[in-house]
């Protein structure tokens, strides 16, 4: 514990997403779109031992994150914790939470799905089930379950 805050304070302005379920750092990272991002530095921490088991941390330099990333983060590790470094401190803590109503940050699987036509139409879902994560579209009706989530974030 002594040494994770210390990993945390290294960073001095910017967020640390802490909790990641193992393996999934670099999925976090490209949802946000750091690759594209050369603004910040990233630094990532894999199969980190902690009380609840095996999990990754990210940290992002200079870099805040907004509601619908936030989201994002929530779809792919609804166990993460973000938390937001002003000077070296932790300013703020707060866990994602998995949205009810999911508004254009995934795409439909569904191939003959409306918001897949050349229709100017925004994907919609809504959460079925929270653990295991499961999301219905709201237009096909179609069930999406966290794998496909995760491959299908816009
Ligand atoms: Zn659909």
């Amino acid at each position: 514990m002594t040494e994770q805050i210390l990993k945390v304070q290294k960073i001095k302005n910017g967020i640390v997403i802490d909790h990641i379920p193992c393996g999934l750092a670099l999925k976090v990272l490209k949802i946000l779109g750091i690759e594209r991002d050369i603004g910040s530095t990233v630094s990532m921490v894999m199969h980190v031992k902690s009380k609840y088991g095996w999990k990754d941390i990210v940290k992002i330099e200079d870099r805040f994150l907004e509601e619908k990333e936030l989201d994002k983060i929530a779809l792919v590790a609804p166990t993460a914790t973000v938390n937001i470094i002003q000077n070296y401190k932790v300013v703020k803590k707060h866990r994602v939470k998995v949205p009810e109503h999911i508004i254009g940050i995934v795409k439909c699987t569904n191939p003959k799905c409306i918001t897949n036509q050349r229709e100017p139409i925004t994907p919609e879902f809504y959460t079925v089930s929270k653990d295991p994560l499961i999301i219905k579209c709201r237009y096909c009706e179609r069930d999406m379950e966290a794998d496909e989530i995760i491959e299908n974030i816009i």
